[in-house]
């Protein structure tokens, strides 16, 4: 199937031709049909998997047919199309994909977020918008200081919901769809759907279609996983040992705490590998401008933590490195799909320690994927045995079989054999 066979018209198909996208995913074969037809949907699907084009490009068609039938674009703009996210780097990122389908579509889009002072944002809503993307806080402040009004809004796109309600923007969320009219397209996106977000769900959609791309079609398709079972402090250093040993192009690196980032981060660049962090702690300009460098390729390693890692889209991700499993399964999905993007395959390596084990098996439970286990580095777990039987108490998978654990002894001499090498090493160099 082709973006023509979706009838998508020749102004932003110009657009999508010199992106290099010839063929449309699974979500956008399945939502354009159905968004252009001017039906509500309920699409759950995580990021990487399309979805911002899915709902992008339709909405953009129908906007620009329904321009050209009313002749808006005389007078002033009124805001058309809303679309809430929870994080500025995804609000970011999905400004400029409106901003790149729509380049041949005459519309205008622009987008809000707090951490920055409000002026130029206000500006750009002075001078008239048809499409605002905003994360919900900052939208709510200008809403209420009378510079965004949502009256003429007639399609509305509630993005990554799970992580809104994770996030406690549920009341801002309640807030804004109440100032919404009530005759308008909604779309409502979630990789995941927990009784809170259906509840939310049937609240804001009429009687929507569903599409569905299942996170375990999106990981075990593209994503290879592997998990180490290694101690904490050990964890470090098995991180520089696949980074110096693995053919590892660019790794986005998770890390549980913002301290815990930074610390990595540190110990990276110590080793002479060029790394850097990102969180809630650091400025939004010094946020985008190491990802900047990430994207280019001057940094090899990021350091993220989960919230600030929402709206990285890099295509060139070759590997996610979970440092910490995350005690939310669903995160796991979403930090997967990080890599393996649209156009290419990825690796995702996760460390695990004996109090993680419990996370662990949670992850597999919802995958419905045993994980293979490495059993071979320098920093085996010393209750390795016991982890794996309590992670594959319903039997071992067939990669798992093939590669058994090493003994203890086997396991000790592997680890001194590494710090030998290492040494040596070092004194050759010295
Ligand atoms: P998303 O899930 O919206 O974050 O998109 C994931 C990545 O896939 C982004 O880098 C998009 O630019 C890319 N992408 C989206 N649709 C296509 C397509 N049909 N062909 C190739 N790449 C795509």
């Amino acid at each position: 199937m082709t973006f023509e066979d979706l009838k998508i018209i020749p102004q932003i198909l110009k657009a999508l031709k010199t992106l290099g996208y010839t063929h449309p995913t699974p979500i956008q074969q399945q939502a354009i049909p159905i968004l252009l037809e001017g039906k509500d949907l309920l699409g759950c699907a995580q990021t990487g998997t399309g979805k911002t084009a899915a709902f992008a490009i339709p909405v953009l068609q129908r906007l620009y047919l329904d321009k050209k039938h009313h002749s808006q674009q005389k007078g002033f703009r009124k805001t058309q199309v809303l679309v809430v996210t929870p994080t500025r780097e995804l609000a970011i990122q999905i400004g400029e994909s409106f901003a790149t389908y729509g380049k041949h579509t005459g519309l205008r889009s622009t987008v809000i977020f707090g951490g920055v002072k409000q002026g130029a944002q206000v500006q750009a809503l002075k001078k008239g918008v048809d499409i605002v993307i905003a994360t919900p806080g900052r939208l709510l402040d200008l809403m209420n200081q009378g510079y965004v009004t949502l009256k003429h809004v007639r399609y509305s796109i509630l993005d990554e919901a799970d992580h809104m309600l994770d996030m406690g923007f549920i009341h801002d969320i309640r807030k804004i769809i109440a100032k919404l009219p009530a005759d308008r397209q909604s779309l409502f996106f979630s990789a995941t759907m927990p009784p809170e977000i259906v509840n939310l769900a049937g609240e804001i959609l009429g009687n929507p279609e569903k599409v569905t791309i299942k996170p375990e079609q999106a990981t075990a398709e593209r994503v290879e996983q592997a998990v180490y079972f290694v101690a904490k402090k050990d964890k470090p250093h098995l991180l520089l040992h696949l980074l110096q040993t693995e053919k590892i192009r660019s790794v986005l690196v998770f890390s549980r705490t913002k301290y815990g980032a930074d610390k990595i981060a540190r110990k990276v660049k110590n080793a002479g590998i060029t790394a850097d962090a990102i969180h809630g702690n650091k400025t939004q300009s010094a946020r985008q401008k190491t990802l900047k460098n990430f994207k280019k390729g001057k940094i090899k390693v990021l350091i993220a933590t989960d919230i600030a890692a929402r709206g990285i889209d890099v295509d060139e991700l070759s590997h996610v490195i979970n440092f910490n499993l995350p005690n939310v399964p669903e995160t796991y999905v979403h930090r997967i799909g990080r890599t393996g993007r649209a156009r290419a395959s990825g690796v995702a390596l996760s460390f695990c320690d004996s109090d993680e084990k419990t996370d662990l098996k949670s992850i597999q439970k919802l995958i419905k994927q045993k994980i293979p286990i490495v059993a071979e580095h320098p920093f085996v777990h010393e209750e390795s045995d016991e982890m794996m039987a309590f992670v594959t108490r319903s039997g071992r998978s067939k990669a798992q079989k093939k590669n058994p654990v090493p003994s203890k002894k086997a396991r000790r001499n592997k680890k001194k054999g590494y710090w030998q090498n290492r040494r040596t090493a070092a004194k050759k160099k010295s």
